[in-house]
C-alpha cells in the first residue's frame, strides 16, 4: 500500500503513539517481534478508517442511470468489517439493502462501496445503518430504501459480556418501506 506524503506524516505520528501504548501495556517495543509493529498498526488503522476521506454520496452519484424500473432492487449479503467506537474492536457481518427506484437507479457495485465507506469509520451499528439509508435516500431519491445490518461484536464476545454467538440486527427504512407488507417482502427475500 503506497502512502501519500500526508499519510506518511500521520503514519509516523501514529506509530510513535502506538509504540508508547505498547510500552504502557508492559511490552518492550524494541524487542525483535515488535520492532515494526507500531508502523504496521499505524498503517492498518489508517486503512481501517479510510472512510473518513471518502464521500459515499459521490460514489453513488458517479453511476446514476435513468430507468423506469419501479420494483424492489435488493443487494444482500454484503460483507462488512467495522470498528466499534467504544472499544476500537471489530464488529462485522452482513448488510442487506433494498430500494425502489423513482426513475433513477445506481450501478449495483456502488451499494457495497457505500457500505464500505461507512464501515471504515469508527462506528456504532445503529448509526451506520441510518447513515447508509440516508445516503441512498438523499442521492438516489428512491420511493423508499431499507437497510438491515446483522453483525457480531467482538467487543462483547472477547470480553465475555454477552452470549458468545449473539447476532445484533438493526434496520432502518424510508418511504414505501413504512408499509409492513413492503418490509415483509424484503425480509422474506433476504432470508431465502
Ligand atoms: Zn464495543
Amino acid at each position: 500500500m503506497e502512502l501519500t506524503p500526508e499519510e506518511l506524516d500521520k503514519n509516523q505520528a501514529l506509530a510513535f503513539h502506538y509504540s508508547k501504548i505498547l510500552e504502557l501495556l508492559g511490552e518492550d517495543p524494541n524487542r525483535e517481534g515488535l520492532l515494526k509493529t507500531p508502523e504496521r498498526m499505524a498503517k492498518s488503522m489508517q486503512f481501517l478508517t479510510k472512510g473518513y476521506t471518502q464521500d459515499p454520496a459521490k460514489i453513488l452519484a458517479s453511476a446514476l442511470f435513468k430507468e423506469d424500473y419501479r420494483q424492489m432492487v435488493i443487494v444482500k449479503d454484503i460483507d462488512f468489517y467495522s470498528l466499534c467506537e467504544h472499544h476500537l474492536i471489530p464488529f462485522f457481518g452482513k448488510a442487506h439493502i433494498a430500494y425502489i427506484p423513482n426513475g433513477t437507479i445506481t450501478g449495483l457495485s456502488k451499494i457495497p462501496r457505500v457500505v464500505d465507506v461507512f464501515a471504515r469509520r469508527l462506528q456504532v451499528q445503529e448509526r451506520m445503518t441510518t447513515q447508509i439509508k440516508d445516503c441512498i435516500q438523499k442521492t438516489l431519491n428512491p420511493l423508499g430504501v431499507m437497510v438491515v445490518l446483522e453483525a457480531q461484536h467482538l467487543c462483547m464476545q472477547m470480553r465475555g459480556v454477552e452470549k458468545q454467538h449473539s447476532i445484533t440486527t438493526t434496520s432502518d427504512f424510508t418511504g414505501v418501506f413504512n408499509q409492513a407488507k413492503t418490509r415483509e417482502e424484503f425480509i422474506n427475500l433476504i432470508k431465502s
